[in-house]
């Protein structure tokens, strides 16, 4: 049975296992829900986590995908926030309660600290069962609140990754001050620390790309950065310390990782948020490296809805381009994005494409 009753997409039946061509039921039509037609779909590197059960995924079969682009073909009864027809964008979460007499977290623009959020896909729906399904398919249904209009002038493939990507690097940077006037570092050039130089830029702060080796120093420069830091280059934070505000790290390993030498770039008070999640244990921390500029480490998740739509605005306004190679949503195509997501070898990101030739 075609769309509406099912979708069609690539599922992960289990985990580490390989990637197939499935039929899946969508959770069941809301009022306030909207049913878009994909026709791209960034990779995160967390589909690779999911996807090799590296961060204790639990509902199995997976379809991931949570960069989507694509129109709205159908819209419920008090749906305000999205027409039939528009080009509008899904990211990394479906859900939270969205409940501001009760929650907090929703009450403050901070739905993306609900406790009740899901993630796009992977996680179930309390009310009727079903699994939440991601973008590389031929369809989602989401709540409005998670439907966001794209500006005219993005190109689809482009704006795809800042749906997660964009998103993660973009609401710390804007929550913890990023600005004219203010120095900040962007640790590891990612999928997501491509997007810190680029947003980190047009937020009118001087930004620098910290990276391992001096491999990645030509891209950092053309994405705009205005200084550039080799961490194996003996003594390379010396001259730096206690001259940073803030550093967004997005690193996504923490093989011989110590962070003591970032935090000495801190001004004091500076701010050590750290938006990647490597699987296995985290960092050691000692007290030591916090006191001699009292300095604060912190995280952040995806952002509001409120930032989405600051997010793609700047992008839209800055003529901000990312780097993207695509690809097509093929088993072979998205087999490969996941191989090469998952070995570091793509400059910064990848976007499935060509919908309309795998999906009717
Ligand atoms: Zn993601
Ligand atoms: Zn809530």
């Amino acid at each position: 049975m075609p769309y509406p009753e099912t979708f069609e997409g690539f599922a992960i039946p289990s985990a580490a296992d390989l990637l197939t061509p499935s039929q899946f039921k969508p959770k069941p039509f809301g009022d306030h829900d909207i049913d878009i037609k994909i026709v791209a779909c960034g990779v995160c590197g967390s589909d690779v986590h999911n996807a090799t059960g590296g961060w204790g995924n639990e509902h199995w079969p997976l379809v991931p995908g949570h960069e989507i682009i694509g129109h709205v073909v159908r819209v419920g009864d008090k749906v305000t926030n999205a027409k039939v027809g528009q080009r509008v964008g899904v990211g990394a979460q479906i859900f939270a309660c969205l409940d501001k007499e009760k929650c907090n977290a929703c009450a403050t623009d901070n739905e993306t600290y609900c406790p009740h959020l899901l993630d796009t896909y992977g996680s179930v729906y309390p009310d009727s069962g079903t699994l939440a399904h991601g973008g590389y398919s031929s369809h989602i249904r989401a709540h409005e609140h998670w439907v966001f209009p794209i500006p005219e002038s993005l190109q689809t493939e482009l704006a795809a990754p800042m749906l997660c990507a964009g998103l993660t690097a973009y609401s710390p940077l804007v929550r913890n001050g990023a600005g004219p006037g203010k120095k900040i570092g962007i640790v590891g050039l990612g999928g997501i620390g491509h997007f810190g130089v680029l947003f980190g830029k047009a937020l009118g702060a001087e930004t620098w790309a910290i990276s391992r080796s001096d491999k990645k120093k030509e891209d950092a420069l053309v994405l705009g950065a205005d200084g550039y830091l080799a961490t194996q280059t003996p003594g390379w934070n010396d001259e730096h310390k206690m001259t940073f505000d803030m550093i967004l790290s997005t690193a996504s390993s923490n093989d011989g990782f110590d962070i003591a030498p970032y935090l000495s770039l801190l001004k004091v008070h500076g701010r050590y948020i750290a938006v990647g999640l490597p699987e296995g244990e985290g960092w050691k921390i000692s007290p030591f490296s916090l006191i001699s500029n009292g300095c604060l480490i912190g995280s952040s998740h995806l952002g509001s809805r409120n930032e989405t739509l600051e997010m793609l605005q700047l992008a839209a306004d800055k003529e901000i381009k990312s780097w993207v190679e695509t690809i097509p949503v093929s088993e072979e195509g998205v087999g490969k994005a996941l191989t090469r997501v998952h070995n570091n070898d793509v400059r910064y990101r990848f976007t499935l494409v060509d919908y309309d030739k795998q999906f009717e």
